[in-house]
């Protein structure tokens, strides 16, 4: 029986984004996939500045960016036509060193995740296969999986495997978990056309119509590209819904049928809701298949790179022998409350939009003197796991400073800790240890004496392990740490 150190079930975003990270390390992966090709039509549209820092990570950030564009924000508007809401996204670097918010069409950057995949020797890609069973056997875990074409049955042998395999993941029902149903469920059409004229005016920003007769969604895509979404009854009849004429008569207010190419009309049931529990010995999973949001806030496939990018390093420490797999159970302590939040924020957006509760989408609102009220995005903290609770920086994203030398921090001590000292301290750290001097990195002596910090550890996910604001503390901070730092 063939041996892997990491089998991925599923070659979604989540489990593109999981095998190259884990790749990268070496390791051989094994990815098995359903399907005979990725989905050639978009369901995510849109990523964030923290996802867009896990593929600078993998590599693909730059060919990546070709193919999409920086994301003005979001407006919500009642059946009046009133802007009840603001949601804008700066066109200004975030800490994370890139945009807060693009837009993007899904094939192109699974395409972009393929290719990267295709450079690493030990990774191998099966698809048309269907994994049938997964099961821990001692020290390893055995996957069958059928070859969809042949209908021939293969066993296989890894040290670990992660079910990236989406809503209805096997690898979940193997784990023998739920999923908690967390409120929100509704209907709703989702169109995608292409403008045949790209002059054609239209909004430049997403609009959210928060009128309780036609709940619906404009999305400003990339290149031609533009897309509504609405919600629909129940007990409404979908193939009547999905005609030609209904979504034309839909689209009067903005389009006019000569004036776009309708590449897409179907109906998804959006949901709300999490599994238990996210691993079963050697057995993980991960995205879809773990969590479940609607999509108004555009963070489904970026809490599942979220979950790629905090396992990916943990899983590489236990092949390595560097950690014992105690580390494992931070995964889901770590990220469960993260995309929570995520989905908890999500849904109470969606009830906006539906237009039945209050504007209390998240505790940052603001009324500017003119009375519009303006929304920020959140940035939840990971949950407990790592490092300590009384630390107030743990679990917060690490700023991606620039270095004098031009090169960005990640770039340089890429997937690796990092341990940042206050300049004065540097002499007692041992030389193997990746550190920087802060005076190397424009605005990080700045930011260590606003918070008057001495030291800190970053993960290998860009995630703050440990900080402290006293020298004393420094020596202790590095022995209980060595284990993510060595
Ligand atoms: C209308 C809509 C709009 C959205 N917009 C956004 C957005 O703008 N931004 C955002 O972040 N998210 C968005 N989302 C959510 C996003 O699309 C999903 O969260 C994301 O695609 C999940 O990725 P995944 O890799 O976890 O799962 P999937 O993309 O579902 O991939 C799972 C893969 O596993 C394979 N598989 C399943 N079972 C097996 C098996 N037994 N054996 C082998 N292979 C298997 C499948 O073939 C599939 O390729 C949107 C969703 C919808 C419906």
């Amino acid at each position: 029986m063939k041996n892997y150190d990491v089998v991925i079930v599923g070659l979604g975003p989540t489990g593109g984004t999981l095998a190259n990270l884990i790749a990268f390390g070496g390791f051989s992966v094994l990815i098995l996939e359903r399907e005979k090709s990725f989905y050639p039509l978009p369901r995510a549209v849109h990523f964030d500045d923290e996802v867009m820092r896990v593929f600078q990570t993998i590599g693909i950030a730059n060919d990546f960016l070709k193919h999409t564009i920086i994301n003005k924000g979001t407006k919500f508007v009642n059946s009046k036509g009133k802007i009840i809401l603001d949601w804008p996204r700066p066109r200004k670097l975030t800490e994370n060193g890139w945009y807060p918010s693009y837009r993007f069409n899904q094939p192109d950057l699974e395409r972009q995740l393929r290719k990267k995949l295709k450079k690493y020797k030990k990774v191998q890609i099966k698809q048309n296969t269907e994994v049938q069973t997964i099961h821990n056997v001692k020290d390893n875990v055995k996957i069958l999986f059928k070859n969809i074409l042949d209908k021939k049955n293969h066993e296989v042998q890894a040290k670990y495997v992660i079910g990236c395999d989406g809503a209805n993941s096997i690898t979940r029902k193997q784990i023998g978990t739920k999923m908690d149903n967390l409120g929100f469920t509704q209907k709703w059409a989702v169109v995608d056309l292409i403008l045949k004229n790209k002059n054609k005016k239209l909004p430049d920003r997403t609009i959210q119509y928060s009128n309780p007769k036609q709940p619906a969604t404009y999305c400003r895509n990339v290149g031609k590209r533009r897309r509504w979404e609405f919600a629909i009854k129940n007990n409404i009849n979908e193939k009547k819904i999905l005609s030609e004429k209904y979504i034309w008569n839909f689209l009067k207010p903005w389009l006019k049928k000569n004036e776009a190419y309708l590449e897409r009309k179907t109906i998804y049931t959006f949901e709300s809701a999490i599994s238990r529990k996210w691993r079963k010995g050697r057995i993980f999973i991960s995205g879809d298949a773990a969590h479940l949001m609607p999509p108004f806030m555009g963070q489904g496939m970026c809490a599942g790179i979220r979950d790629a990018s905090n396992l990916a390093w943990k899983i590489a420490k236990c092949l390595k022998n560097e950690h014992d797999e105690k580390l494992l159970d931070t995964y889901q302590s770590e990220r469960f409350s993260n995309v929570k939040e995520y989905i908890e924020t999500t849904m109470r957006m969606g009830e906006f939009v539906n237009a039945v509760e209050s504007i209390q989408i998240t505790d940052n609102i603001t009324s500017s003197t003119d009375g519009l009220k303006s929304m920020k995005s959140i940035k939840p903290k990971l949950g407990a796991g790592l490092g300590e609770k009384n630390d107030k920086y743990r679990g917060k994203i690490f700023p991606q400073f620039k270095l004098k030398n031009g090169k960005n921090l990640d770039d340089k001590f890429s997937k690796k800790p990092i341990l940042i000292l206050s300049s004065k301290i540097k002499k007692k750290i041992p030389s193997r240890i990746n550190f920087i001097k802060s005076l190397n990195a424009v605005g990080l002596n700045e930011y260590l004496k606003k918070y008057n910090l001495k030291a800190i550890i970053i993960r290998p996910d860009r995630f703050v392990l440990a900080s402290t604001k006293f020298d004393k503390k420094i020596n202790y901070l590095l022995k209980k740490n060595f284990s993510v730092l060595g």
